[in-house]
């Protein structure tokens, strides 16, 4: 019998919480069968529940069914084609990353908080768990799209970008898990804040408000309320204007799991872009 998406669908809790980093259980069937996110993303799966699946998703790969083989190393191989015949210092100058004549010449920043270098054949970084092949992906773009353009100093939501409305609820699940993250929990949220590098913002509405330099030329807002009179906490993300300049649609709803993913202190492994 075949096991496809909305075979899996089927099988999975269907609440839609966003704890597997994707915006609702069928975004994160279809990463299963066409991407190979591992079921195991999913923390609310029954051990026993999940073994059967992942006994039919193998049947099905047996039979050819499901992940589209390499599509993220094709991709990334086209990124690697781009910048092996880039002009470095251009690309330095576009995205605000520092330059390395080398040899290997490399271009060098940030992605919150953890330097990465990016030479001609590959993208490493300088410490903490190794870029994953989506990572890598990401940086590319970011490197070889950024124009030069300063941030526009004024804060959007993702929704109001140019059509980014198909994509604003996995941007918007990423605040949700945020605020269900640290309710009640504003000193870990201060902390976890400091290990990206957030600075206060100054916003008086929300109990918190952060501004992190995700990338040399992408600033984020994050704005938090706590629980209060039967409220539950709540999160929102909120992008410079100029963000387009830098990133496409896709390329910055994953900024934004990754850094949902940052903040809460999980790892970056299991994200698709
Ligand atoms: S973690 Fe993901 S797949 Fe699991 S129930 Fe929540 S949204 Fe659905």
């Amino acid at each position: 019998m075949p096991y496809k998406v909305l075979d899996i669908y089927r099988d999975l809790p269907r609440t839609n919480c966003g704890d597997c980093g994707k915006g609702s259980c069928f975004a994160f069937a279809s990463a299963v069968y066409l991407e190979g996110l591992a079921l195991s993303s999913c923390p609310h799966l029954e051990p026993s529940a999940r073994a059967e699946m992942e006994a039919r998703l193998a049947e099905g790969r047996a039979r050819g069914e499901g992940r589209r083989p390499d599509s993220s190393e094709q991709a990334l191989r086209f990124l690697l084609t781009k910048v092996a015949a880039a002009d470095f210092e251009a690309l330095a100058r576009g995205s605000g990353a520092g330059y390395d004549p080398g040899p290997p010449e490399a271009l060098e920043f940030p992605f919150l908080g953890v330097p990465h270098r990016v030479t001609r054949t590959d993208v490493t970084a300088s410490a903490g768990e190794a870029p994953t092949v989506w990572v890598k992906i990401f940086l590319l773009i970011y490197a070889t799209r950024s124009s030069g353009a300063p941030p526009a100093g004024e804060w959007v939501a993702y929704r109001s970008l140019p059509n980014a409305v198909s994509k604003s609820k996995s941007f918007e699940a990423v605040g949700e898990r945020i605020g269900g993250a640290f309710e009640g929990r504003l000193g870990e949220l201060d902390a976890a804040a400091a290990r990206l590098g957030g600075r206060p913002a100054g916003f008086g509405s929300p109990d918190r408000s952060y501004v992190f330099d995700a990338l040399p030329r992408v600033p984020v807002l994050l704005l938090f309320w706590d629980r209060q009179e039967g409220f539950p906490s709540r999160a929102s993300l909120l992008l410079d204007g100029g963000v387009l300049d830098s990133l496409d649609q896709e390329a910055i709803v994953f900024l934004a799991e990754a850094f949902g993913n940052r903040l809460t202190g999980k790892s970056l492994a299991e994200l698709v872009a």
